[in-house]
């Protein structure tokens, strides 16, 4: 029942497109099926292109999204895919919604950012959702000691659903090395999702975001990432040469 979804290349890496992620990711806590989400941006894929260790990580992860804009167009553009973004905070935030209305009996845990933050923006989630079982947070900033505790922790308490937001390619890596602690888990890099919850800092306005641009914002708010950002053009100008080299016009990977 539960095959990995078929996924098309973006320079070699994964990504899968489905109708409806939070509805596939329900159907795997339901089942208990413990899963790697990775949110595959331009930035994180050029990074992969340098980094053999991320590369090997996005290509075993179960559930790869289309998180940013270049991934979206390479998809469109050069492969002529209908496919929208689907950015990694919106998907968590789905999530959350799911787990939390329902009732369930599914239990959750923040980990990342400065300390308090991840305890904030549970906080701002227990607000809105009161049902929702947050069972525990955990700054991502500590010690080799307070990451053993948190390691025992997290597998004695088994939550079902882990966000882990320490960047990229730390959370990446971070994920795949500790995810067999909860096998039963849902794990979503969240990246600076934490940040955004606690009201520390603010995402794109929409239209900004619905046209590609959210990166322009983060620039703007953050120009210290101006050097982080020059994997965008050059994924521009990788995905045209790997996509014109290509002879395949519909690259699968399985
Ligand atoms: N972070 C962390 N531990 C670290 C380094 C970073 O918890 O050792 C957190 C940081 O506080 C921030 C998040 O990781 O909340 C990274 O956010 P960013 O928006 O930079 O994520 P990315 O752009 O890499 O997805």
């Amino acid at each position: 029942m539960f095959q990995r979804p078929q996924a098309l290349s973006v320079l070699g890496l994964p990504v899968h497109i489905m109708t409806s992620y939070p509805k596939w990711l329900l159907e795997c806590l339901q089942n208990k099926r413990g899963i790697h989400v990775v949110t595959l941006n331009a930035e994180m894929s050029i990074q992969a292109e340098r980094n053999s260790s991320l590369a090997g990580v996005i290509q075993n992860a179960d559930l790869v999204i289309p998180d940013g804009a270049g991934v979206v167009l390479y998809l469109r553009w050069l492969l002529g895919k209908k496919v929208n973004r689907c950015p990694g905070i919106e998907l968590a935030e789905e999530l959350l919604q799911e787990v939390g209305q329902q009732n369930t009996a599914i239990e959750v845990f923040f980990y990342g950012g400065a300390p308090g933050v991840a305890a904030n923006a549970a906080q701002y989630w227990q607000q809105q959702l009161p049902d929702l079982r947050i069972v525990g947070t955990h700054s991502g900033y500590h010690t080799t000691e307070e990451e053993e505790k948190l390691q025992q922790t997290l597998a004695k308490i088994q939550p079902q659903v882990i966000f882990v937001g320490l960047g990229v390619p730390r959370q990446e890596l971070w994920i795949a090395k500790n995810r067999l602690l909860c096998p039963q888990a849902v794990w979503i890099g969240v990246g600076g999702s934490f940040d955004i919850w606690s009201g520390i800092k603010t995402r794109a306005p929409r239209w900004l975001g619905n046209n590609n641009l959210e990166w322009l914002y983060r620039l703007y708010k953050e120009p210290w990432r101006w050097r982080r950002m020059l994997a965008l053009p050059e994924f521009a100008l990788k995905a045209s040469v790997y996509r014109f080299k290509t002879k395949d016009v519909n690259p699968t990977i399985n």
